[in-house]
């Protein structure tokens, strides 16, 4: 087999409720067009564990674990000061129970291409960046990307390149790994001037013996896809080229597209498309075809997030969509969406950007290739 794809239908539960912008049912509207396309095969499925506390601790503190299952088993206390009951994550059941699966379903990622037992494995469930050692932060309670960078590191002694496409800057990741040299951390996410979290500034390289191996690629709002394919290809191809990984851990959010409601970029299916199979193309040339894809953000659940994924897993499992997405598939849908469900799997209209950033983002990105000097 040569990509694996992890699914339970219990990250259902990730839920932090009906109003929230985070919607776990992305989860199964995308799983059910893959499944309905012919794109993806009952023994390609991988069912996740919890991840153990003990794992959970190899990045967050004791006291934060604490914190997340008792206020998930429904003690009261004001938790605002590890980012919790806040508008952005609120309380809900069982919520260490939810996060760790998400966990445990990254660690089962890595471990299963880390091993060599398939070549991709994907966790739509994860990419969950924001999350701090003690905090949560921008619904995300438990970070598992850190969390399974922690194993690659510890366990398997891999150099790692993380890769974060989300609308936001991966913070999270960063922080953890700012001071170690094995572990390179790309993000390209909006400006934070306009956009949570606020960092991912290119002079944020890194520290001490990691210094260089942060690199930030802050775009400008409304950046569409002819700009940003451009700020992809001249920075991750050649940095992780030189960076020479083990295995690459992708980010997969798909918040940058134009329909997307909390970011302001202007990507289509075409700039995922290109992304996607230029890291899929780098993992082979790279490291053997080693790489692990996780989700992040996505919060137009109907429109774009079940498209984009799909089209993700097409490009990872060799495997050409039809054109449009099956009747089948929209029929089942059609009770809970908004709008009709989609016809086309990727984009017709392709937004034409009426502001000039490409020219902000050409200088960005000279900026920044010029303070990597270990290129
Ligand atoms: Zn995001």
């Amino acid at each position: 087999m040569k990509a694996a794809y992890i699914h339970s239908e219990r990250f259902l539960s990730y839920r932090f409720g009906k109003e929230h912008p985070f919607n776990p049912l992305r989860l199964e509207l995308a799983r059910s067009l893959m499944t309905d396309m012919g794109l993806l095969f009952p023994q390609e499925i991988i069912l996740p564990r919890p991840a153990s506390e003990r794992l959970l601790r190899t990045v967050h503190s004791p006291q934060y674990v604490n914190i997340v299952k008792r206020l998930g088993q429904g003690e009261k206390m004001d938790a605002s000061l590890f980012g919790l009951g806040t508008e952005d994550n609120p309380v809900f059941p069982d919520m260490h129970r939810a996060g760790s699966l998400v966990v445990g379903a990254t660690i089962r990622a890595c471990a299963a291409v880390a091993r060599g037992l398939v070549l991709h494995a994907v966790n739509l469930a994860g990419g969950l960046h924001h999350a701090h050692r003690a905090c949560a932060s921008g619904f995300c309670i438990y970070n598992d990307i850190s969390v399974g960078i922690r194993l690659l590191r510890r366990h398997y002694r891999m150099r790692v390149a993380y890769v974060d496409l989300d609308a936001h800057h991966g913070d999270g990741v960063q922080w953890e790994f700012y001071d170690d040299p094995d572990v390179l951390t790309l993000s390209i996410h909006e400006n934070g001037r306009y956009l949570f979290p606020g960092s991912g500034g290119i002079h944020e390289l890194g520290e001490g013996p990691g210094l260089g191996f942060s690199v930030n690629v802050p775009v400008e709002p409304f950046t569409d896809d002819e700009s940003w394919i451009w700020c992809f290809d001249s920075v991750v191809p050649r940095v992780l080229s030189s960076f020479r990984p083990d295995i690459i851990v992708l980010q997969f959010g798909c918040d940058a597209h134009y329909l997307d409601p909390l970011s302001h970029l202007s990507l289509t299916s075409t700039a995922f498309i290109h992304a996607a199979r230029s890291i899929h193309q780098l993992s082979h040339r790279l490291c053997a075809g080693r790489l692990v894809v996780l989700g992040g953000g996505g919060y137009d659940v109907f429109s774009v997030v079940p498209r984009i994924w799909t089209l993700l897993w097409a490009e990872l499992s060799d495997r050409i969509p039809t054109p449009d997405t099956p009747p089948d598939w929209r029929a089942r849908w059609r009770g809970i969406s908004p709008l009709p469900l989609p016809v086309r799997l990727r984009d017709e209209n392709t937004p034409k950007c009426q502001v000039p950033v490409f020219e902000v983002n050409r200088l960005t990105v000279a900026r920044l290739l010029d303070s990597l000097h270990w290129l």
